[in-house]
């Protein structure tokens, strides 16, 4: 297993540290766009400030980093090689808050789905998800 991230991972990672409009995410937006619906973007009244909130139809999209949400993929588990134990830690507490926002929502009714970063690259199979998810 690498124990290094990848020029790609990094700058993913720089990206999600920069701004909200990652590639991921915009993939996501324009198919769900496309698909004919609307939506407000990260709502910080909502638990864990969803990425995409389909307020009608009471739905919900977040985009997930591998890395930062620790996805079980190889860009999930990728392990850093400096400072290994702080960002374990940062993860940890990203996948707990994941894990907390989640339960909220479901709770208050909203329909939650999740969408990886490494899925958003297949996106035949991505819009097939959100037409399934949002109809
Ligand atoms: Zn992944």
């Amino acid at each position: 297993m690498a124990d290094v991230l990848t020029p790609e991972q990094r700058r993913y990672c720089m990206s999600r540290i920069r701004g909200r409009d990652t590639g991921p995410e915009m993939i996501v937006r324009r198919i769900a766009h496309g698909l004919g619906y609307r939506y407000r973007l990260h709502d910080r009244r909502l638990p864990g400030t969803p990425d995409l909130v389909f307020k009608s139809r009471r739905k919900i999209i977040f985009v997930h980093g591998c890395y930062w949400h620790m996805h079980d993929c190889p860009a999930g588990r990728v392990a850093p090689a400096t400072r290994a134990e702080f960002w374990r830690t940062k993860r940890e507490g990203n996948v707990e808050r994941d894990r907390r926002s989640m339960a909220a929502l479901k709770k208050d009714g909203w329909k939650v789905l999740v969408i990886w970063e490494c899925e958003t690259r297949d996106e035949k199979k991505i819009t097939g998800r959100l037409r399934s998810f949002l109809k």
